[in-house]
């Protein structure tokens, strides 16, 4: 198979992939799986449901040899939930061609695995913290589990000689005044922290543009306290703007996805757990990648699918926020994982 330039509608070409291994997650964030929402009735997918670690390692070959991914991360749900997770990135460490596997976790189960994750060849995590305060985190985990818990695994990460990084989304309201607070402690603690502004993903966090604490407001309100200045971005694509605290070299980025979008290099795909190709975070509906998989396709032929819908992508609804009417649903984000 060769593995031609594949480009979509606005010529941007596929380089990173994401895969959610699961759509169960141990927390209920406010922002992402509201507990009045995500409840003891709520139906998460079924076993047979999701895509078998054998799938997925196909479909990433693909993805790899045929369509010019480069970089893979896990995501959820919380994928630690999923049994086993350190086989499935073992297999993905070993397709050749997969330049970087990174993960996405709230953290939680990071000393039960990091040790096997790292041996397995994951090679960073991002761990997502929004407060250093266990009443205001507790609240937005929706399940009372504290700062420390989180911080334990971030250690255990570290320790374990995986790159950290940590996220934090800022909502008006409910962390704003946490945000020196938490660069000062991970600039000293030698962790990059990236703020996130809330987004209007899915349909049940009850999103605001009030409540959007932007880009602009999170660097200034740092700047006043802890000068900053911008730098150049580690590759085309990088989600995150990146800035150093002058006079070092210690790192910060804001991932600015509502205040300024950047859907024009957005290189990105996204896989749910079970198998729908997502070629936007924002997106209404999946690509049913799961029945083709299950039927006799070739490689060839699944590869030579996956192409025609790359070439089809035409999304950059970041960029027409604002003054595109849209009334329609999307994807929740514990579905596809950010
Ligand atoms: N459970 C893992 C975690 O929390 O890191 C992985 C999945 S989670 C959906 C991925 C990232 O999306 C997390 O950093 C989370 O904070 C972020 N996120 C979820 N909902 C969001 C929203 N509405 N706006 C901005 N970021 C959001
Ligand atoms: Fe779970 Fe992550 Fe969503 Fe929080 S942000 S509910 S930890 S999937
Ligand atoms: Fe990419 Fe869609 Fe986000 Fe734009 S809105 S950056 S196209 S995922």
């Amino acid at each position: 198979m060769n593995n031609q330039k594949v480009l979509d509608q606005l010529n941007r070409p596929l380089r990173d992939l994401r895969i959610s291994v699961t759509d169960k997650c141990n927390f209920r964030c406010t922002y992402c799986m509201p507990a009045e929402i995500f409840g003891p009735d709520f139906e998460f997918l079924r076993r047979d449901q999701l895509l078998s670690f054998e799938e997925l390692e196909r479909l990433t070959r693909i993805f790899v040899e045929t369509l010019g991914v480069q970089k893979i991360r896990i995501t959820g749900g919380e994928p630690l939930m999923r049994k086993d997770l350190h086989l499935l990135i073992s297999k993905i460490n070993q397709i050749d061609g997969v330049e970087d596997i990174a993960m996405t976790t709230n953290g939680s189960l990071l000393p039960k695995y990091a040790e096997a994750l790292k041996e397995a060849g994951l090679k960073r995590v991002s761990i997502s913290l929004d407060s250093l305060k266990d009443e205001v985190f507790g609240k937005i985990n929706g399940r009372g589990v504290t700062v420390q818990t989180v911080l334990d695994g971030i250690d255990a990460a570290a320790a374990a000689g995986i790159q950290v990084k940590i996220n934090m989304v800022v909502k008006k309201g409910m962390n704003e005044d946490e945000i020196i607070p938490m660069a000062r402690f991970f600039r000293e603690k030698g962790h990059i922290l990236r703020f996130i502004e809330f987004m209007d993903v899915g349909n049940t966090n009850k999103w605001k543009l009030d409540d959007v604490y932007t880009k602009k407001q999170i660097i200034e309100e740092i700047n006043t306290v802890m000068p900053l200045e911008p730098i150049a971005p580690n590759y085309l694509g990088e989600v995150a703007s990146r800035f150093r605290y002058v006079g070092s070299n210690d790192e910060v980025g804001v991932i600015s996805s509502v205040s300024d979008a950047f859907c024009s290099s957005c290189n990105r795909a996204r896989l749910s757990a079970e198998g729908k190709l997502y070629t936007c975070l924002f997106a209404a509906n999946g690509h049913d990648i799961r029945t083709p998989l299950r039927t006799s396709l070739s490689d060839e032929e699944l590869s030579t699918h996956l192409q025609q819908l790359w070439n089809g992508r035409n999304d950059r609804y970041s960029e027409e926020r604002g003054h595109v009417k849209r009334d329609r649903s999307k994807v929740e984000m514990s579905h596809i994982g950010g």
